[in-house]
């Protein structure tokens, strides 16, 4: 294989790596398309071939930044210990063994082991899981090679590769541009410019020797900048490392995500509770001290006191929770990119939803086409080309000649293209090369006749695309499609059986009565026009197009969503608004707003222009469809919602929504249709574009944060139980209950299985069913303390009093394993009584979570053996108990549940007796 100077394309790229080409080579943007494609060895218009590719990638590598050094696990492992609690009772085993008692420095040593290991398959676990997540967003490049456009990961990418771009596109590495219409780039990611810059295949005119500055190197595109407008092909350049955005170190630094609100009322609720427990903690000691007790076992047991009353567990649970919890959304095909948007999911009052594609399937099938004096039937489905256009009720199935020439613009301003049922590019335009083919308008064939010399790329803000055509005579002929009522404010004339007339005042109110009629039985309407040129195809602008003759319309069906009426229906019962915000005519909106029960008022783009912000703010609540909406209007919208408290999610997918998706509470971006700018700016990408995976996402989100609820509920409970238990023994002149390696075996249990299997808990039914929580909401507000100060109160009283009258039957020895037999097992009914706020305590829903039973069930079998086992009983300091003694154990422990049944029952009365005084 050879390059076009006749060296081998392998030691072409020898002699790049041998001289380290500096980013980007400052010097390309000054040669010739052509020149570049030789000194690379590519012909731009079949690309490099796979042994090119191949040989390439062997010697440049991967196009990929590199990442920072990862951190050693076994340093992750370590970083368990770096926390000051473990430190103090690192000391406390260390001065255990010293002053000889071997026990608890062993059990001091296992249990911060045990810990460890805990802590450290938890965080690998989160970190796993977000891994996986993050492979799934990898990004993909269009490329031409061996002659024919494909996908490939943009990391395949190498230096020769031709690439295609649209806007929305990111640039998946440097490259000189060779294709350039109407080009606008984002290069604020590079330098920092915030306005985008007009790039062309124009090699840059600089005479300095210097090399030209970055921001002036017009004919190049780099990697990680983004199209904004235009549509672009470029042959690669410079990949990975070797690109500009390679040689800026900080570019590669990947920023690490700041804590969500809830992570931060976490760590805060952390840090109160610690002082809390510090306060418990000294107050225990220095009752112990004034009972005489030995300060040796005072130290110890206050230290382990401190582990088991100080939620130290909670963030790691946390996290492990969320990154499950993300996992499981992307399997169904949501993929969270920020955590905290988990939280946002959950509190989501408003979803605003793209018609096109999220809540309609995108499978476009014209169904009528409309000609001045005629109508037209369009049979056959799908994408295939079998089928033909009939007027209705007519004898005479043949159209007539002059259709072809009807549908001829919607063939030429088309990008999209078919083969044998399938279709590459946008499924509106493939549904018009299908009509076209079903008129004898080959599209493929046209295009190769009257080649395209110059473009006005579809924009959603200006509803239409152009484009220029060079005709047989010479002449340049400019073919439109787009929105109607955009097009006849374009148009001068229509097209008629005998020839173009001036459209009066009457064809235009039969051309607007066709459109509303084709869009009240939901049909997208699009029109198409066409006109000859008196200038050449340089430069043209949306202006300087001519007085345009309308020659057709055509009515396209997209039906919507088989499973969107469902999900309509759940956002109902859950209280979630369901806005749909389509840029499609308000009559095709309006009658697939009425198939999906969409409820509400129709509001154009041009009405909410006239709206203030107060006024539309006021009127937000009550409208169902925004129609004929520019991607600008989407941010007012979401703001106009915002005021009004809402959580707002919102969809898009165009390089244009990137603003409103920022703007949004959880912007949620169409994996499949969606531009890159689009993903980048989204908090979640929806891999199947399908509006019913948001409400599934939102029925997600308020499972994982009742999760979070019920283990951060579950631990408090444990912990707050711990401290009044030993507080209150004291207090009440009794031995200690809990010895430090039972304080840190019960510790254990908080940080360790039953609270994550709390973390994975299913939904409950009633998930959906009821309406979205106050985003202020604090996670523990006082209804949720006091269940947890009762839990805690319930299991201290009955741990002490069964202390208390057990000394008075069995010997010390025995009463205190069954003190402390009977804390361990109030945990379990504790984990059960936490799986919920409201509503009966025991029902099918109780026994749903598998992995939370055979977590009891083994806490229980091994406390079974702490209590029962020789070995265990002298680590522990336990004695036996007889099966009486465990069914007290085991009685008295359920009356925790039973508490949080009456207190249950107490609020379900109050609530009651309020509805019953209101009502009244
Ligand atoms: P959404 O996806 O937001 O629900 P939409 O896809 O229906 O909306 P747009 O794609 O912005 O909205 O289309 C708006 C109008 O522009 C359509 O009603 C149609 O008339 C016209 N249009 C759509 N696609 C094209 C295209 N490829 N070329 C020309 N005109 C188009």
């Amino acid at each position: 294989m050879t390059t076009l100077d006749g060296k081998p394309a392998s030691e072409v790229a020898r002699a790049d790596t041998a001289t380290q080409v500096p980013a980007g080579e400052p010097d390309t943007c000054r040669q010739t398309p052509a020149q570049v494609a030789d000194r690379l060895g590519v012909d731009p218009g079949v690309g490099l071939d796979t042994g090119q590719v191949f040989e390439r990638a062997a010697v440049h590598g991967a196009n990929r930044l590199s990442e920072p050094a990862r951190r050693p696990e076994w340093l992750k492992f370590l970083d368990q210990f770096r926390n000051w609690l473990i430190a103090i009772l690192l000391i406390a085993a260390v001065v255990a063994g010293a002053i000889g008692d071997i026990r608890d420095a062993v059990v001091i040593t296992v249990v911060l082991q045990i810990n460890a290991v805990l802590g450290y398959w938890q965080e690998r676990r989160a970190e796993r899981s977000l891994e996986a997540l993050r492979r799934m967003l990898v990004p993909l490049a269009r490329v031409r090679r061996d002659g024919t456009e494909q996908e490939v990961k943009a990391q395949s990418l190498v230096p020769g590769d031709v690439v295609l771009l649209e806007a929305g596109g990111r640039v998946p590495a440097d490259g000189r541009l060779t294709v350039a219409e109407t080009v606008e780039v984002d290069e604020a990611a590079l330098t920092g410019e915030s306005q985008p810059v007009a790039k062309s295949v124009t090699a840059v005119d600089h005479t300095a020797t210097a090399p030209v500055p970055l921001a002036e190197r017009t004919s190049m595109l780099f990697m990680n900048t983004a199209l904004t407008r235009g549509r672009a092909e470029m042959i690669v350049t410079a990949t990975g490392m070797r690109t500009e955005v390679g040689s800026i170190a900080e570019a590669l630094r990947t920023g690490t995500e700041p804590p969500s609100p809830l992570q931060v009322q976490l760590d805060s609720l952390g840090r109160r509770l610690a002082v809390l427990s510090g306060v418990a903690v000294v107050a225990y000691a220095l009752s112990a001290w004034v009972r005489g007790e030995s300060l040796s076992d005072i130290a110890l047991r206050a230290v382990a006191l401190a582990v088991a009353a100080i939620p130290e567990g909670l963030p790691a649970v946390l996290a492990l929770t969320l990154a499950l919890g993300v996992h499981r959304m992307a399997r169904r095909g949501a993929i969270v990119k920020r955590l905290a948007s988990v939280e946002s999911l959950g509190a989501a009052t408003v979803v605003c939803s793209d018609k096109t594609g999220t809540l309609t399937l995108n499978e476009m099938t014209a169904r009528t086409l409309w000609t001045e004096g005629r109508l037209y039937d369009v049979t056959g489905e799908g994408y295939g080309t079998t089928g033909a256009l009939r007027v209705p009720g007519a004898d005479d199935t043949s159209p007539p000649d002059d259709l072809r020439a009807a549908v001829l613009p919607f063939a030429l301003c088309n990008d999209a293209r078919l083969t044998s049922g399938y279709f590459i590019g946008d499924p509106t335009e493939a549904a018009l090369v299908v009509l076209a083919a079903k008129a004898g308008v080959d599209a493929d064939w046209m295009r190769t006749e009257l080649p395209r010399v110059g473009e006005l790329p579809f924009d959603g803000a200006t509803k239409y695309m152009a484009t220029f055509h060079t005709e047989p005579d010479g002449r340049t002929r400019v073919h439109v499609k787009g929105a109607v009522d955009v097009l006849l404010g374009m148009c001068t004339d229509v097209r008629t059986e005998d020839g173009a007339r001036a459209l009066d005042e009457g064809h235009r109110d039969e051309i607007l009565a066709v459109t509303a009629r084709f869009g009240s039985s939901g049909l997208r309407v699009l029109g198409a026009a066409t006109a000859l040129m008196d200038f050449g195809p340089s430069a043209f602008t949306p202006v300087e197009l001519p007085g345009l003759t309308l020659v057709s319309i055509a009515g396209i069906a997209d039906p919507p969503r088989p499973q969107a009426r469902d999900a309509m229906a759940l956002c109902r019962t859950a209280g979630v608004a369901v806005k749909m915000i389509t840029g499609d005519h308000a009559d095709t909106a309006a009658a697939i707003a009425r198939e999906l029960d969409i409820a509400g008022d129709v509001v154009t783009g041009a009405e909410l222009d006239r709206m203030t912000e107060e006024q539309l703010a006021e009127r937000v609540d009550d409208i169902g469809v925004f129609a004929r909406v520019a991607p600008d209007h989407k941010v007012v919208i979401v703001r106009a919602l915002a005021n009004r408290g809402h959580i707002v999610a919102m969809t898009g997918d165009g390089v244009n929504d990137a603003a409103a998706l920022k703007a949004a509470h959880i912007g949620v971006a169409m994996g499949i249709t969606g531009t890159d700018v689009a993903k980048e700016a989204a908090d979640v990408v929806l891999t199947d574009d399908d509006f019913s995976t948001i409400v599934r996402a939102v029925r997600e989100g308020r499972a994982i944060y009742a999760n979070i609820v019920k283990f951060v509920r579950f631990q408090l409970a444990t912990n707050i139980g711990a401290i009044l238990t030993l507080l209150g023994a004291s207090l009440a002149g009794l031995p200690s209950p809990l010895t430090a390696a039972q304080l840190l075996w019960i510790n254990i249990i908080m940080d360790g299985p039953p609270a994550m299997a709390l973390a994975v808990d299913p939904a409950r039914d009633d998930v959906m069913q009821h309406p979205p929580r106050d985003p202020r909401e604090r996670i523990l507000d006082a209804r949720r303390l006091l269940a947890i100060g009762w839990a805690g109160a319930v299991m201290a009283t009955g741990t002490v009093t069964l202390l208390a009258v057990a000394r008075s039957y069995v010997d010390p020895d025995t009463a205190l394993t069954m003190a402390f037999t009977t804390f361990v097992l109030y945990q379990l009914f504790n984990a059960l009584s936490a799986r919920g706020d409201d509503g009966p305590l025991l029902g099918r829903y109780q026994f749903r979570n598998r992995a939370l039973w055979l977590c009891l069930g083994g806490v229980l079998a091994v406390q079974v053996a702490v209590v029962q086992l020789p070995w265990a009983r002298t680590v522990f300091g336990t004695v036996p108990l007889t099966v009486t003694q465990w069914a007290l154990c085991l009685g008295t422990a359920s009356t925790v549940l039973l508490a949080e049944s009456v207190l249950r029952a107490v609020r379900s009365a109050l609530r009651n007796h309020r509805c019953h005084i209101t009502a009244r």
